[in-house]
This record gives C-alpha cells, sequence and structure tokens, in this order.
C-alpha cells in the first residue's frame, strides 16, 4: 500500500466564453489602482470598528459601516495559505496547461486585516512566510498593477 492517494487525472471542463469588460470598478478601486501607479498600496480603514481591507472595500466586510478613510500600507505580508496551479484561463476562455506550476498566495499585509490572492515568484512557499509585494506600474492591464509577491530576504 502506498501512503498517498492517487486521485488520476483532474477533471477537466470546457468554458467556451471569452469576457471582454470594460467597466467602471467605482471608485475605491479607482483609487487602490491610482495608489499603485504611484507605488502605493492604499487599504480602505473602517472608521467604527477600525478594520483594514486590502483590497479596499466600500463597506466593512465585519460591521458594514462605509469605509471611507485610508492607510497607506507597507510592500510587506504574511502568507496566510496557498495553492498549487498547473492550468490558467487562456484568451479564448479555455483552460490552457501552464509550462510550470505557479504558487498562488493568499497574503495578508502588514496592518491589513484581510487576505490578497495572487501568484508567488518562485517554486516555494510556507504558512506564516515574509513576502513583498511586486508592483508593476506599467501593466498593461490595471488589474495586473499589483503583479505579485516575492520572497522577503
Ligand atoms: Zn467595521
Amino acid at each position: 500500500m502506498g501512503a498517498g492517494i492517487d486521485i488520476g487525472p483532474v477533471p477537466r471542463s470546457s468554458i467556451p466564453i471569452n469576457p471582454a469588460f470594460q467597466w467602471s470598478v467605482g471608485n475605491w478601486m479607482d483609487y487602490f489602482y491610482d495608489g499603485l501607479k504611484e507605488g502605493k498600496i492604499r487599504g480602505s480603514k473602517c472608521p467604527e470598528c477600525g478594520k483594514v481591507s486590502l483590497p479596499p472595500r466600500m463597506v466593512c466586510q465585519h460591521c458594514f459601516a462605509k469605509c471611507e478613510d485610508w492607510v497607506e500600507l507597507p510592500e510587506t505580508g504574511t502568507v496566510e495559505s496557498f495553492t498549487m496551479a498547473h492550468v490558467k484561463v487562456g484568451a479564448n476562455g479555455e483552460l490552457e496547461d501552464l509550462p510550470q506550476p505557479e504558487i498562488i498566495v493568499m497574503v495578508k499585509h502588514d496592518g491589513a486585516d484581510t487576505c490578497v490572492a495572487a501568484r508567488l515568484e518562485g517554486q516555494n512557499a510556507s504558512v506564516g512566510m515574509k513576502v513583498k509585494a511586486v508592483i508593476d506600474p506599467e501593466a498593461e492591464n490595471f488589474v495586473n498593477m499589483l503583479a505579485g509577491y516575492r520572497p522577503a530576504e
């Protein structure tokens, strides 16, 4: 008896859609992305309970107050959870194999109370690992301006 469980090939289903979106992400996310253009990571802060959300939220997920305060957060954070991605959604909406598996991390920035999901550079991750944000202000698609994370030295 082997120690591992062989689950066989990963089941896949086709997603024949090719969404092209061009809508406003709203004032909160506009302000967040404007900050990234200047290399600043801005979280929203709840005036009632003081929780800091990154990505920013218009309404606090803890007490539902409107978050009109902002705080600038450091580039550093801690990996709370991670997974390995073997496929991505390609331009035609179909799943494509990645040339190399990628690590997707949930990162809680220092000073924030929520997590950001993004790619981690390299092939090693662990819970509790310190990481640093990789910001690309020139990204063609604004959602890629927070390009991912790399291990912090
Ligand atoms: Zn709150």
